[in-house]
């Protein structure tokens, strides 16, 4: 590992957690309530072993085959650390199957097609032998109405939510996940979620989480209840134009 950007990467970690100990301070809540995926999509297996290296834990990926190789390299390189690799990203139902051998955790579960999709694929790499247990998700909510960015309507995630319960072999439902608007404040986005999490929690009291808040509105999103933040840019650096 190259050591100037082990470095760099420690540097950005701790900048990042400082960030959301005060971001929960000002509102009176424990930074312990706010798990951190690393983000590591675009950036090579090395940098996500060495974010490994520094206690990170939990990594996300939103492209289903960058994650698969990186998810072996990373396991050969760091054979005896736990990871949970998140899916963050829109998944298509075909990519369910690939992405049910690596994900611990779908956070964009948007619709009862995905999810049948996603309980398929889970009870096949079950039998298989490639996962050991259920897997975690999350349902995406849409808070900008605009389907080409994926998400589930608000008014439609309680009838999501109860689908994917009845689905427990092999999906647990574990609360919503959403991405601000572009281009707009994103507080009223993320009150609205709040609501929505706090109504689907009266069906599904297990259903805990709350994953909203990326390098530029964590802060934010923390204020209003997040329960995990999910940072590329501000831990990893910028991605480049051509990237998603
Ligand atoms: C890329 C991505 C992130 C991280 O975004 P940054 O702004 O780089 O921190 C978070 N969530 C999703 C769904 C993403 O695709």
């Amino acid at each position: 590992m190259n050591t100037r950007r082990a470095e760099e990467l420690a540097a950005a970690l701790k900048e990042i957690t400082d960030r959301i100990e005060r971001a929960c301070q000002r509102v009176g809540r424990s930074s312990d309530e706010v798990r951190l995926i690393a983000v590591t999509k675009t950036f090579p297996a090395a940098d996500a072993a060495a974010l490994l290296d520094l206690g990170v834990r939990n990594l996300g990926e939103n492209r289903d085959q960058e994650a698969a190789a990186k998810v072996r390299e990373v396991e050969e390189l760091r054979p005896d650390t736990d990871v949970r690799w998140h899916m963050v990203g829109r998944l298509q139902r075909n990519k369910a199957r690939p992405v049910a051998r690596w994900a611990a955790e779908v956070q964009s579960v948007d619709s009862l097609r995905l999810a049948d999709a996603l309980t398929k694929a889970v009870r096949a790499a079950l039998d298989a032998g490639e996962r050991d247990r259920p897997l975690d998700v999350l349902v995406q909510a849409s808070l900008d109405d605009d389907p080409s960015r994926g998400g589930c309507p608000v008014d439609d995630l309680s009838e999501l939510a109860d689908a994917i319960a009845q689905r427990s072999d092999y999906l647990h439902l574990r609360g919503v996940m959403a991405v601000a608007p572009l281009g707009a404040d994103p507080e009223p986005a993320f009150e609205r979620l709040a609501s929505a999490a706090e109504r689907l929690r009266r069906d599904h009291p297990e259903a805990t989480e709350i994953s909203a808040g990326m390098s530029g509105d964590l802060d934010q999103a923390i204020a209003y209840g997040s329960t995990c933040v999910r940072v590329g840019t501000a831990l990893l650096g910028g991605r480049g134009l051509a990237s998603p």
